[in-house]
């Protein structure tokens, strides 16, 4: 027997392609182009979950279909609802890889947001987050991306408005994927760029990169020091990439894009959350056009050996105060979505029950 009879053969995935993948595909295959405007309808607008639902092809056409590809480059392989409507997705890819997405009900939108990502676990190792435990596993593709969306409307029947790359993974190191994963949201999907945010762990080159796309979405850092010493124990991606060089990319962001950056700042206590720090911070970032979310920490089971824990209410709501009144800018405290069922932010970690 050839070795060649002992592989699987993987079939592609149809969902999280493009208009003109589809296109070129149907050519392919040798049916007329508008069949294959017919199947993207049907993932992108009417997001069906067998090709048996897609009743404008014939019999013959979707037999083909099932034969030679699957619709969705995600199985779903475990679903967790929060007391507050969130609702916690763990997918197994192809490859049997696992990642993991939420759903959250924004309240006074009335529209729900998706917290996607972008790879299997994460190689920055931020000690306050359950997905740099995992260790990095692999880069998602555009499909696997995008499906993930898709899936959760597949699954709800209600659309996403709203997307965020903050689940597992530093998007900026699966530039490509990522990038092609924003314009099929966009143009596939229907979010438009001002609904889509990326957040990163700062990697400056890679924030320039994005700025030059010139595209509107929103760019948000995960900061969480306002010095170099206690973000290196963080952020350990700021051995490489200094607190100058960071900056320096920010204010170039904001320059070619003219959108206000978020910076993200996780609130441990007795490492970050010390009023010399707010106003340290406020000098940081005086220049610069932005919005700052302070996160109350979630625990984690950490291995990192850094012992973390959560500032306390009143200290996260004096930092806060000082600074608001110091920096002029707006502050907000990030409203927890899914804490019971770790599905917060930096809880993310693939775990089944
Ligand atoms: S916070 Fe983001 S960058 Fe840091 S380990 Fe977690 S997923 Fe990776």
């Amino acid at each position: 027997m050839e070795n060649n009879e002992h592989q699987t053969i993987i079939k592609r995935a149809l969902s999280g392609l493009s208009e003109a993948e589809f296109t070129s595909l149907t050519k392919h295959v040798g049916w007329p182009s508008f069949k294959g405007n017919q199947i993207y309808s049907w993932i992108y607008k009417k997001w069906v979950s067998s090709f048996d639902e897609m009743t404008d092809l014939n019999l013959k056409e979707r037999q083909y279909l099932k034969e030679n590809y699957i619709l969705s480059p995600l199985t779903l392989s475990e679903k967790q609802l929060s007391k507050d409507k969130t609702i916690k997705y763990l997918w197994r890819m192809n490859d049997g890889n696992l990642i993991e997405s939420v759903r959250m009900f924004m309240e006074g939108h009335d529209s729900y947001s998706a917290c996607i990502s972008s790879q299997a676990g994460c190689a920055i190792g931020c000690p306050f987050c359950a997905t740099g435990t995992v260790g990095f596993k692999k880069n998602l593709n555009a499909n696997e991306i995008v499906d993930q969306i898709l899936g959760m409307q597949r699954d709800t029947k209600e659309r996403i408005s709203n997307v965020v790359f903050m689940g597992q993974g530093e998007p900026l190191l699966n530039y490509n994927e990522v990038l092609k994963a924003i314009h099929l949201v966009k143009d596939s999907v229907g979010i438009g760029a001002r609904h889509i945010t990326l957040s990163t762990s700062g990697i400056p080159p890679q924030i320039k990169k994005l700025a030059d796309e010139k595209l509107q979405i929103t760019l948000a850092v995960s900061l969480h020091a306002p010095d170099q010493k206690t973000r290196e124990i963080l952020v350990p991606v700021a051995r490489k990439y200094k607190m100058d060089e960071l900056m320096g990319s920010l204010h170039y962001y904001y320059n070619a894009t003219k959108r206000r950056i978020t910076i993200e700042y996780v609130m441990l206590e007795g490492i970050n959350d010390q009023i010399d720090k707010a106003k340290q911070l406020a000098d940081l970032i005086r220049d610069l056009h932005c919005h700052i979310n302070l996160i109350p920490y979630n625990p984690i089971d950490s291995l990192s050996g850094v012992e973390l824990s959560r500032s306390p209410m009143n200290k996260i709501n004096k930092f806060k105060e000082v600074l608001e009144k110091t920096s002029r800018k707006k502050v907000t405290i990030r409203h927890e979505r899914g804490i019971d069922i770790n599905a917060a932010c930096g809880q993310l970690a693939n775990k089944v029950r």
